[in-house]
């Protein structure tokens, strides 16, 4: 998982430091520019680093449009605009710019957090497609559909390959439940989240529970990674 670091562009100070305060709480790294010009200096020193622009409209020296609009030139980081109310007609201009979202002030903290998990889940459905995985004698031909074992072909539903392919994409990472719910049920699916764990008991019978089964460990009260401890 990279870590999120956000550009928090705003010139009223009780509002930045409201929201710095928040973000950095729910664990993200920020940093703040108060004005147009700070905004382009730290976006130049932190650009391998920035994951999200988070940018007003009404600022000193530079504008967010004009920000917006010198940073579509170089990167296609994330950015939300925060506009005033009476700003909004204005909005098409800014979408047009390459905004990502919007934000009309004031808004509630709750709203902005939902709306940067909307983009970090678009960006994490983006990340790298793969043709092949392999790990440890587990072989996945992602076109075909495939998995083997050793060169024998095992049948899986498309749920349980679904889950063997979020497991085989980042090999001993762990990915939580719901992760998992969200990459193969979509986020919006609001049953129940143990209905990972039974997926995960058939997809490790099916590929042999005393063998390949047990490279699908358990991390309890958090989810599941897949990692080969024989070798280590
Ligand atoms: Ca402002």
């Amino acid at each position: 998982m990279s870590e999120s670091f956000i550009l928090l562009v705003e010139d009223e100070e009780s509002l930045a430091s409201f929201i710095e305060t928040e973000l950095t709480f729910e664990g993200y790294r920020v940093v703040w520019a108060k004005n147009g010009q700070e905004a382009m200096t730290f976006y130049q020193e932190y650009q391998e680093d920035i994951t999200l622009i988070l940018l007003d409209w009404m600022l000193p020296i530079y504008d967010g449009i004009t920000v917006a609009r010198r940073i579509r030139k170089v990167s296609e980081v994330p950015i939300i605009m925060m506009t005033a109310r009476n700003q909004t007609t204005d909005i098409v201009v800014g979408l047009d710019t390459g905004l990502d979202d919007y934000l009309t002030k004031p808004f509630e903290i709750e709203e902005l957090f939902a709306r940067i998990r909307v983009i970090e889940r678009r960006l994490q459905k983006q990340e790298q497609v793969f043709d092949m995985l392999s790990y440890h004698g587990i072989k996945m031909d992602i076109a075909k559909h495939q998995v083997t074992l050793e060169e024998e072909v095992i049948d899986l539903t498309p749920k349980e390959f679904g889950i063997l392919y979020e497991l085989m994409k980042t090999p001993e990472v762990v990915k939580t439940r719901d992760e998992l719910l969200n990459d193969i049920w979509g986020y919006e699916y609001d049953g129940q989240t143990n209905v990972v764990d039974v997926y995960i008991r058939t997809l490790r019978n099916k590929i042999g529970a005393k063998t390949y089964g047990k490279m699908i460990q358990t991390v309890r009260g958090v989810g599941y990674v897949l990692r080969n401890d024989n070798e280590k």
